[in-house]
């Protein structure tokens, strides 16, 4: 099935911005399918109703989908969709990935970019993971965390190159406060 819904992707891609009606896809993807494998094409439609429903084509009327190419980005940038979550969560076991714990142990369950969205990580399954609400706060805060004590790494170069003893020494009470707590470890600071 999935190199028949790439077929019927690829009909779209050759075929952009303009509304196009089922039969010119299922007539076109059917007969290259065809020529292609020698095999007869399974339900055409169900296979664009899905790239639909995955948000790879706009619905604009009852039988007629556009691709646009710009659609397809920004919804590649967005949140997953209920049914990807649902799949996500399937495939963890309803469970956090880090702790194990689920619902039944009273806690919430989300599903967590593992690359995150504005790194450039994307709304795919793979790039899922059912974290519990704690631990999807942590990991986030970790995350400033590292941010932070980065900034704080350069602005006590700068300070140390430029001599400047007063800021040299405030970023360094703060880098120390981080080594005291092991927060953020595998970011090195050279005093
Ligand atoms: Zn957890």
């Amino acid at each position: 099935m999935a190199s028949q819904i790439d077929l019927i992707k690829e009909f779209f891609k050759k075929n952009p911005n303009r509304d196009i009606k089922h039969p010119e896809v299922v007539d076109w993807v059917v007969a290259e399918w065809k020529k292609r494998t020698g095999e007869v094409f399974r339900d055409p439609d169900r296979g664009i109703r899905s790239l639909s429903q995955k948000g790879q084509l706009i619905k604009v009327a009852k039988g007629v989908y556009r691709y646009d190419p710009d659609f397809i980005v920004n919804r590649e940038l967005e949140d997953f969709t209920p049914a990807q979550k649902t799949q996500i969560l399937e495939r963890d076991g309803y469970k956090c990935v880090l702790c194990g714990r689920g619902e039944k142990d009273g806690v919430e369950l989300q599903v967590d970019h593992i690359k995150p969205k504005d790194l450039g990580g994307s709304a795919t399954i793979e790039n899922g993971q059912t974290l519990c609400a704690q631990h999807n706060f942590l990991k986030k805060n970790l995350k400033q965390t590292e941010t932070g004590k980065k900034m704080f790494i350069r602005l006590y170069d700068l300070a140390k190159s430029n001599g400047d003893e007063a800021i040299q020494k405030f970023c360094s009470e703060i880098l120390e406060v981080f080594e005291r707590n092991n927060m953020n470890g595998h970011i090195e600071w050279k005093k």
